[in-house]
């Protein structure tokens, strides 16, 4: 094991914590065909896998928000297909970090009069919270530390990585691509970019 990388959730944990959201959501929705709104990039893998495990019948759509500036500011690059308005919208998320985003983006679909807005996020960073945004749904709580794979990436990259993995030592991102993939996928020869 490199002490740099840790992996915090496996694949099996993901698949059975995604399962019980599902039946939550599930329940929760019954009968009001609710539009499930992913937050791309980061909502693939945990959409897919979330939506296998809903039984009530349900929508789908996408948004991709573009960040600019530090205080948390977005703008909604690409919308949905699906009109908001009067619909009960569940956002699909993979992480709440300062709750910036979130706060921001709840603000921009609010003005579109759905019947209602909640969240679902895979991974909820509680400790480092700016900004008070509700959470209805979470799979995870975790602490401060760095978080790639099922969907984080690290510019652009290690969405693929099975699990979720935390960098002990940021001082390696940089490297990253020569040490991590012998960690997460043992014996091979490391995963290659395309060039
Ligand atoms: P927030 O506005 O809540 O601070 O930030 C949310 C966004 O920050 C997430 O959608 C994600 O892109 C990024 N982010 C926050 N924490 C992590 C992390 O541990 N790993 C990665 N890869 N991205 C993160």
């Amino acid at each position: 094991m490199n002490g740099d990388y840790l992996q915090v959730v496996d694949a099996d944990a993901l698949d059975r914590r995604i399962c019980e959201l599902g039946a939550s959501i599930s329940e929760d929705y019954a009968g009001r065909n609710p539009v499930l709104v992913g937050v791309l990039k980061g909502c693939v893998p945990f959409l897919p896998d979330l939506i296998r495990c809903i039984e009530e019948p349900h929508e789908v759509d996408f948004l991709l928000l573009t960040r600019f500036g530090s205080k948390g500011r977005v703008a909604v690059s690409m919308d949905t297909a699906i009109s908001l308005e009067g619909r009960h919208v569940l956002l699909v998320e993979d992480i709440v970090d300062t709750g910036l985003t979130l706060s921001a983006l709840r603000r921009n679909l609010e003005v579109r009069r759905p019947a209602s807005l909640n969240t679902v996020a895979l991974l909820d960073k509680v400790p480092r919270r700016i900004v008070d945004v509700p959470l209805e749904y979470r799979g995870f709580e975790i602490g401060d530390e760095f978080l790639l794979g099922y969907g984080l990436d690290w510019d652009g990259r290690y969405r693929n990585l099975p699990g979720l993995w935390a960098v002990m030592d940021m001082e390696r991102l940089h490297d990253l691509h020569e040490t991590l993939p012998d960690v997460v996928f043992p014996g091979s020869d490391g995963v290659d970019a395309p060039q």
